[in-house]
């Protein structure tokens, strides 16, 4: 059974004993020198999927950005409203963080909706539709090379393509290409299975996924 609001508060005061417990609070070098992460972590907003959690981090680790099926979109330096792509600003100019991940997974439900084509009908406008868009190259690819897959297999797939997609997205931002050429940053992509628990991360030497 999924928390409700009351088990929160009993979580966050459990939360308060443990890192502000008076005599030394395990946020006060994150206070006084502020928050200095060496990663992004770019995941989905899926409830399952908490970077902080899979990877056992502690605060001030991760900086995190997440949103559906974790999509990075291209640069595209307009009056749009981009807040992914502020706070990868935000994390590699500021921040200069060492490393970005991007951290799909297996049943991500923001995938299958682009797969299925899934439109919410009692809705005049989907934000889901149109922000998946970003991911079609990745769905087209799917439905190419594997359309005798069966569902799952398909939702993988895709997921997995999805980064792909996303780390070449990443690459057509100036600030990033530079620091990648220049060794300052390295970039992954990693797929979370969750039913085994596994991990396989991108080797783009070779083009596959390999248990992490
Ligand atoms: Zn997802």
């Amino acid at each position: 059974m999924a928390k409700n609001i009351e088990d929160l508060i009993k979580g966050y005061q459990m939360f308060k004993e443990n890192y502000f417990d008076g005599t030394s609070s395990a946020f006060e070098n994150l206070v006084r020198l502020g928050q200095q992460p060496k990663i992004l972590m770019i995941a989905c907003s899926d409830s399952r999927v908490d970077p902080a959690i899979i990877t056992n981090c502690e605060p001030g680790d991760l900086f995190v950005i997440r949103n559906v099926a974790n999509l990075v979109p291209p640069y595209q330096a307009d009056d749009s409203l981009h807040g992914t792509s502020a706070a990868l600003e935000f994390a590699i100019c500021n921040l200069k963080v060492h490393h970005i991940i991007v951290f799909g997974h297996s049943q991500c439900a923001g995938i299958q909706s682009l797969l299925d084509h899934a439109i919410t009908p009692y809705l005049s406008y989907s934000f889901i539709t149109k922000w998946m868009e970003l991911a079609q190259p990745a769905c087209d690819q799917t439905y190419l090379q594997h359309a005798e897959a069966n569902p799952e297999a398909k939702n993988h797939f895709c997921g997995k393509y999805a980064i792909i997609n996303s780390l070449k997205n990443l690459m057509t931002f100036p600030w990033i290409k530079e620091n990648v050429q220049k060794n300052n940053l390295i970039i992954h992509g990693w797929f979370f299975d969750l039913s085994t628990g596994i991990i396989n991360a991108y080797n783009d030497k070779i083009d596959q996924f390999e248990e992490l």
